[in-house]
């Protein structure tokens, strides 16, 4: 059953299909034969957001879904794999991997943004990255512009929709001056002293939260996927499998109940700045703040990031490129040579500039 639903074969010679982001539709590369991509569901059916609660109590069979996933003994990445590959290379960190037959029971994907940027452009933006880093090392620029493929990858996400009030207490700080007299090595003057006079205050505020995205994996630093924001989800698309065609989804890693902590987190942060601006003067103290959030729902979905792994001398440089606006996050990497002979350089010219310093007087 699996096997059957991520194979796309031509229905004109039976060689693979590929989803093909300029166009937005399937393509055989091997024939030059399109489809266009039939979708099950209406936009409005696939946005339904689902009830966390009800969730945790226990999801519908049809929320669910079989996955042949593989995990990367090196950096943990569960990847999921045509049935057909045995060997392969983690997409994220280079390390070959031996594919088993394990499959794993996940939630479904509702929604997906599809990648629009070819491997080309994705490709042309890494290298323009890359290029701007004068320290990096030629040969692993070079290396990188010879061009090993890069990788299509879904990485998963958790969206959360909450609607939240608070109640909070705290105090609201003015700032104030006073004049004080002071003697100082036998001189008196009259310095301002600022001060804060702290005022007890108590209110309520509220907000809705729509759509806060949490990360549902860990094979990627946090700070590479949190520089390829923004992402355009007004422009999420019913998931269906045809998107991935030629393309690879990372499974979560995750679980539900843990990215709802993370969101939780992002919006007691949220909260308490919305608390902060609600007390007003000055300065502003929280003594304490209850909030009760309500209507939680939650959408998992897939969002499309080009992705390139080299090892270049016994170390791996990774390099994510969002699968929508091109904007590039990497791995700085830095070569010694060029640092020594920057520093070399630099004190030659200041050496330079002593010389004829000293020459004038
Ligand atoms: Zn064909
Ligand atoms: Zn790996």
């Amino acid at each position: 059953m699996t096997e059957a639903e991520h194979r796309f074969p031509c229905d004109q010679c039976g060689a693979d299909f590929r989803f093909d982001p300029e166009a937005g539709l399937l393509r055989c590369d091997h024939c030059g034969n399109t489809a266009p991509i039939e979708m099950s569901q209406t936009r409005a059916e696939a946005l339904r957001e689902i009830d966390f609660e009800a969730a945790l109590a226990g999801l519908s069979p049809d929320e669910i879904e079989e996955k042949r996933l593989v995990k990367c003994q090196n950096c943990g990445a569960t990847v999921e794999f045509e049935p057909d590959i045995h060997a392969a290379e983690c997409p994220f960190c280079a390390t070959p991997i031996v594919t088993d037959t394990g499959t794993s029971r996940q939630i479904k994907p509702k929604a997906l943004l599809a990648f629009s940027l070819t491997e080309r452009a994705a490709k042309e933006a890494m290298n323009n990255w890359l290029g701007k880093l004068w320290f990096a090392p030629g040969g692993l620029k070079e290396y990188a512009r010879k061009g090993r493929k890069m990788q299509g990858i879904y990485v998963p996400y958790w969206t959360f929709d909450a609607d939240t009030k608070s109640r909070y207490r705290g105090q609201r700080g003015t700032i104030y001056y006073v004049s004080r007299t002071v003697t100082r090595n036998g001189k008196t003057e009259t310095i301002q002293e600022q001060k804060i006079r702290w005022t007890n205050v108590s209110g309520r505020v509220a907000r809705f939260f729509d759509d806060v995205l949490v990360l549902a994996s860990r094979s990627l630093p946090k700070a590479f996927t949190d520089a390829l924001a923004p992402w355009d989800l007004s422009e999420l698309t019913p998931y269906t499998p045809e998107f991935l065609a030629g393309f690879r989804a990372e499974g979560y890693t995750v679980e539900l109940p843990d990215g709802y902590d993370e969101a939780e987190e992002y919006m007691e942060r949220v909260i308490r700045r919305d608390v902060k601006f609600d007390i007003g003067g000055d300065r502003q103290r929280i003594d304490q703040l209850n909030t009760d959030i309500r209507d939680v729902t939650f959408k998992h979905i897939l969002l499309p990031v080009w992705l390139a792994a080299y090892k270049y001398r016994g170390k791996t440089y990774r390099f994510v490129v969002n699968g929508r606006t091109g904007s590039v996050k990497g791995e700085r990497p830095y070569s010694a040579i060029k640092i020594a002979f920057a520093v070399i350089v630099g004190l030659i010219v200041a050496g330079t500039i002593g010389y004829f310093l000293a020459g004038v007087e």
